[in-house]
């Protein structure tokens, strides 16, 4: 999959924190999202940015493009900035409106380079991928771009449902056409791998979150641990519990890393014991 380790490591521990936990009863299919999400632009100029935008699909595991009205298409010049993405370029739809293109759509997010100017409710790349993620477990989604110079009309954000601003520099912020499709392609391969879309060529397939009661349990032998290695010489032991309850409940343990862990304290209660016992 060409991912690394960490982004993969970090995206599922992303999976397992509370406020994306209800991602993960999707329904579908690991593929099946990215299936259901399409990318639209509208009135591309530029068929250097249609070929690009095709390139930054297809490197984040994407591949449904719908051009609108496109001034040039097909074009010599969108296959040469596809750089190999020319399977998503040649499958790409080309359709007369934006309407027929969302038609079938039961989630319409319009991406603009003027933050707050629209009557819609507005999304981070963050949120927006998230939202796909979710939405697309039950239908078609898509993210929809506009015209290089003018971007997209007011009768075409009425079409959108919401609408997704990259908090660029407030003084520039009109990105590139295919640099904008990067940005929120990206954002939804991190939304996808934190909720285990990718997940049959995930090592950490296996490996899931611990439940209540197995963490309750490692609490449990650490306060213990920590009495038979003396760790709070008279001191209340209230306050350091507390503060590592916190610390292992940020970092969303999976049940794996809970026996690990349990393991250490295991031994670390068995060097106590040779030791002497409890040192109190
Ligand atoms: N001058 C145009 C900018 C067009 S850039 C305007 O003022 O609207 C081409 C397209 O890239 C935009 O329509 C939008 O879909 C996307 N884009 C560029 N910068 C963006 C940003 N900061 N946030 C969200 N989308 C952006």
């Amino acid at each position: 999959m060409g991912t690394s380790g960490k982004e993969r490591h970090g995206a599922k521990t992303g999976a397992r924190s509370l406020t994306s936990a209800p991602m993960k009863t999707s329904p579908l299919p690991p593929v099946a999202v990215a299936s259901r999400l399409r990318v639209v632009l509208v009135g591309t100029q530029h068929p250097g940015n249609i070929g690009a935008a095709a390139r930054a699909l297809k490197t984040m595991g994407l591949s449904r493009l719908v051009l609108v009205d496109p001034q040039q298409f097909p074009s010599d010049e969108a296959f040469r900035r596809a750089a190999g993405a020319d399977d998503v370029l040649a499958s790409a739809e080309v359709l007369a409106t934006l309407a027929e293109a969302v038609a079938d759509c039961h989630f319409v997010m319009g991406c603009t380079a003027r933050s707050r100017r629209v009557a819609l409710d507005e999304l981070s790349p963050r949120a927006a991928a998230q939202q796909a993620v979710e939405r697309g477990a039950s239908g078609e989604v898509a993210l929809v771009f506009g015209r290089e110079r003018t971007g997209l009309t007011n009768e075409e954000l009425q079409l959108c449902h919401v609408a997704v601003h990259i908090p660029a520099n407030p003084e520039y912020s009109s990105l590139n056409l295919a640099a904008a499709v990067q940005v929120l392609a990206y954002e939804v391969r991190v939304a996808m791998l934190a909720t285990d879309q990718l997940a049959p060529s995930s090592p950490f397939v296996e490996d899931a979150s611990a439940s209540h009661a197995q963490l309750e349990g490692m609490f449990a032998q650490l306060g213990q641990t920590l009495d038979q290695i003396d760790f709070h010489k008279g001191r209340a032991p209230d306050s350091a519990m507390r503060k590592l309850r916190r610390l292992f409940l940020r970092t969303g343990l999976s049940e794996q890393e809970v026996r690990l862990l349990r393991g250490i304290l295991a031994d670390a209660q068995r060097m106590a014991r040779l030791a002497g016992g409890k040192t109190e």
